[in-house]
């Protein structure tokens, strides 16, 4: 039996991790959550689960669910999350889902890591905007980083414990989102509703708009680079447009392994939660009489140039990375509150990035308060 801590339990991934967990009474029990916007949600969740500590968005909601739930320990907001993620240290046979989006998750991650505790992680951003501090706190702790990302999870599985040594390259595969058949100029005047209709995966609203500019893959490169610590010039995005081979290891002989499965996240959490071992779980078998052809085609990185960049500022290095990120989360929240088109996010991030004035490996408070300021900048700006 193995006890969870959840961050962002009301989102896409923090479901289908409750839906796991409740299929396995027996494997797994929940004990703390945190939610943000959905507090229905997250009181349907404790009356359902015997919590010991819930976060909420702020004291109001806290003071709300105190009413209703006179056992478990309330707590909200930033502090809240990392008090979730390092509940109970000496908790050894657990591990903290991290399933928050953005880069809110970093500083639980960096919480639950201090405290040995693994972390599954979903939560991409922490790698993107503190990878380096990251990958200090793995050398220096015995806790473990897996990944739920689909790409990262079947590279995980691809690898299958051989040594990076025997690697040539990763090959990170790509639906290539909501408009990958559209032109630059069909880009201009595309909808929030289209921009959310992604062809494969059903994710949360955030990740949808990142995969229809690929900052996503982006992203996905980032992580990939820290996760299994290799140079991002061997790591190669390809887009394949039925999204059945998940990623793919080439290795130094080059033979390939490639995992394939259908578009559902409940595979690679389910891997994760039961890492090393499997368990059968609900998604639909893949069936290869009704697969005709699988396609790839090359990136073009004039079409997504938020890709290219993600490139060029993980190679910069330092807070470029804590800028790349501030300034996409903030534009992708005012084209889904209607403020900006589409393709402002790629105009509003690129300039960002190339107006910041670098500092190197950045600490977590300086993260925080760039973070901050770039967001903060960028709203007032569009809000005039
Ligand atoms: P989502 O928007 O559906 O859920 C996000 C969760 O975080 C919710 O519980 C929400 O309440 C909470 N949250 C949002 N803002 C918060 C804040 N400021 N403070 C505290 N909590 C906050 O997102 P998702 O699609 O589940 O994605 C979660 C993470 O997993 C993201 O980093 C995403 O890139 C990554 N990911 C998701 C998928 C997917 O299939 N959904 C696949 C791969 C990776
Ligand atoms: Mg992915």
């Amino acid at each position: 039996m193995k006890n969870v801590y959840l961050l962002g339990a009301t989102g896409s991934i923090g479901r289908q991790t409750i839906e796991i967990i409740e299929q396995n009474p027996n494997d797994f029990n929940l004990v703390a959550i945190s939610g943000y916007n959905q507090l229905d949600e997250l009181i349907d969740i404790a009356s359902r689960c015997s919590l010991k500590m819930i976060c909420v968005k702020n004291q109001e909601d806290a003071a709300v669910l105190k009413g209703i739930f006179k056992e478990t320990e309330i707590v909200y907001g930033d502090e809240g999350l990392k008090s979730v993620a390092s509940l109970n240290p000496e908790d050894s046979e657990a591990f903290l889902i991290n399933a928050l989006v953005g880069m809110v998750g970093l500083a639980p991650t960096i919480a639950a890591l201090s405290i040995n505790r693994d972390v599954l992680l979903a939560n991409k951003e922490t790698l993107v905007v503190g990878g380096h501090l990251i990958q200090e706190l793995l050398a220096s702790h015995s806790a473990k980083l897996y990944p739920l990302d689909s790409e990262h999870n079947a590279i995980w599985q691809a690898l299958n414990a051989e040594s990076m040594d025997s690697v040539n390259r990763l090959i990170i595969t790509a639906s290539g989102g909501s408009f990958r058949d559209y032109t630059r100029e069909q880009l201009q005047s595309v909808t929030i509703e289209a921009a959310l209709d992604h062809p494969n995966w059903s994710m949360g609203q955030k990740i949808t708009i990142d995969s229809a500019t690929m900052m996503n893959k982006g992203f996905e490169l980032i992580e990939a680079a820290y996760l299994f610590d290799i140079d991002i010039d061997r790591i190669v995005p390809i887009i394949h447009r039925e999204s059945i081979i998940h990623s793919m290891v080439e290795f130094v002989d080059h033979s390939i392994i490639a995992q394939l499965g259908p578009h559902d996240m409940r595979m690679p959490i389910s891997y994760a939660m039961y890492y090393p071992n499997r368990k059968p779980n609900p998604t639909q078998p893949l069936d290869f009489s009704t697969i005709n052809a699988l396609h790839f085609e090359a990136v073009d990185y004039d079409r997504y140039p938020l890709l290219a960049l993600a490139i060029s500022a993980f190679k910069q290095g330092g807070s470029q990375r804590t800028v790349l990120n501030a300034a996409n989360e903030v534009a992708v929240a005012l084209f889904l509150e209607g403020k900006i088109s589409f393709l402002d996010i790629e105009a509003i991030v690129i300039d960002a990035v190339k107006k910041h004035q670098g500092i190197p490996n950045p600490s977590l408070d300086e993260i925080i308060a760039i973070d901050q300021a770039i967001k903060t900048q960028i709203r007032n700006e569009y809000e005039k």
